[in-house]
């Protein structure tokens, strides 16, 4: 564990300024670490608080544990969303469409899972490479025909690329940015891999501002080191050649911006789209420490909330179950200091997973068929970011008097 006192991004400037803290979610275990039963108790914890750089304006948290420790044997599968596919599909096909790609082309893509989005080019005709960090994922998308390598994207591993004659007309990363230690040789990473081809760098990630204004603080584990506003991630490509062109907001993941960038040098001048968002978050105030404390003040109370409902749900004998054994349940669980006791398992559809218990709490994973057949009183939908795909999955449940708890921004029953 290595404790990070300058920020992220301006430490490898001459001068920067001490982050401000913004709020402690106490030690927590690593989120998509689940364990078997039988695993020695207790599971580790790691400090897990959020801070401020006053001077680029990253909110980020403030310790780094070691990638090895996190993402070697990852159980995340993108594929197992239907929500994600159809995301990545619109995605692929609007890039395909936009740059006329074809088999003259390659699109690399950072983090490529288990080929869930290269998949769509591939189909398109366009020539793909994944670099995927998880051996076991890459491995998966090696089975699909889609050529992956098992490996940590770095600058290092970009001039390696390079040296292989790798040079991309898109590179691709989705949810990838916000959870690299080393967010400066992955930027540099990017620009050599477009340079040769003028090509242009396509990212996505959950965008600061959904989380502080719909209080996503489950949004926040180990894993998510940077919590990136637009006016933030430009001084990160800034300082690498880089330019951002255009920004879209999406709903995908909660609220996430998806960039375009290009090299600097190349001229191009960013779209009215960059400008205008960079505007509306000066006046939202993200360049500001307040923005964050009535936040943090906001998931205290939220926090507050949920533990009421719950209270109330028990002492009437409801059985509460959950949905969705992922990362923000891990930290809406401890942070709250919810457990077994209260919420007596956790479905997900992820087969990986079931049978395993989750990290700290050691709250049993069980299929989705399990949860259906216990007739529950209560579920707990965890991932709210898709919870209209599990609502329509557990229709039949709803319709025989089962209700739905979601935890936030407001914890309501529907
Ligand atoms: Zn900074």
């Amino acid at each position: 564990m290595t404790a990070i006192a300058p920020c992220r991004i301006c430490s490898v400037e001459d001068s920067f300024a001490p982050l401000s803290p913004i709020l402690d979610l106490g030690k927590t275990p690593l989120a998509n670490r689940l364990v078997v039963a039988t695993s020695p108790q207790p599971d580790p914890t790691f400090p897990l608080s959020v801070a401020f750089c006053p001077k680029c304006s990253l909110v980020q948290i403030t310790e780094t544990v070691p990638p090895e420790t996190l993402f070697s044997d990852y159980l995340y599968f993108s594929s197992y969303s239907t929500t994600m596919l159809a995301h990545a599909e619109e995605g692929a096909q609007r890039i395909v469409h936009r740059r006329s790609l074809g088999p003259e082309h390659l699109v690399v893509e950072l983090a490529s899972n288990d080929g869930y989005m290269l998949q769509f080019f591939k189909r398109a005709g366009v020539r793909v490479l994944g670099v995927e960090p998880a051996k076991n994922i890459a491995r998966v998308a090696q089975e699909r025909g889609i050529e992956t390598r098992a490996e940590f994207f770095s600058l290092d591993y970009a001039r390696t690329l390079r040296d292989e004659r790798v040079a991309a007309d898109v590179v691709i990363g989705n949810n990838v940015l916000a959870h690299v230690a080393d967010v400066h040789g992955f930027v540099a990473g990017i620009q050599v891999l477009i340079e040769e081809r003028d090509g242009e760098a396509v990212l996505e990630f959950p965008y600061v501002r959904e989380m502080i204004d719909r209080l996503e603080y489950d949004t926040i584990y180990h894993e998510h080191l940077c919590y990136f506003s637009l006016h933030s991630v430009q001084e990160l490509f800034r300082q690498h050649g880089l330019t951002i062109t255009e920004v879209q907001r999406l709903a995908i993941h909660g609220g996430s911006l998806r960039i375009t960038a290009r090299m600097t040098k190349s001229g191009r001048a960013p779209a009215p789209s960059v400008t205008e968002l960079l505007e509306e978050e000066r006046a939202a105030g993200v360049c500001e420490i307040d923005y964050y404390r009535r936040f943090a003040d906001a998931v205290r109370q939220t926090r507050e909330a949920f533990l009421s409902l719950l209270g109330q749900l028990r002492s009437e004998g409801k059985r509460i179950v959950g949905y969705g054994a992922a990362a923000k349940a891990c930290t809406l669980l401890h942070f709250c200091e919810v457990g077994v006791d209260t919420i007596e398992c956790i479905a997900d559809r992820n087969p990986h997973k079931q049978g395993l218990r989750t990290p700290g709490t050691r709250i049993p994973v069980v299929s989705v068929e399990a949860l259906v057949e216990m007739k529950p009183d209560v579920v707990v939908v965890f991932p709210w970011n898709i919870k209209d795909e599990i609502l329509s999955q557990l229709d039949g449940l709803r319709r025989s008097g089962t209700r739905m708890l979601i935890p936030l921004p407001e914890p309501i029953l529907v």
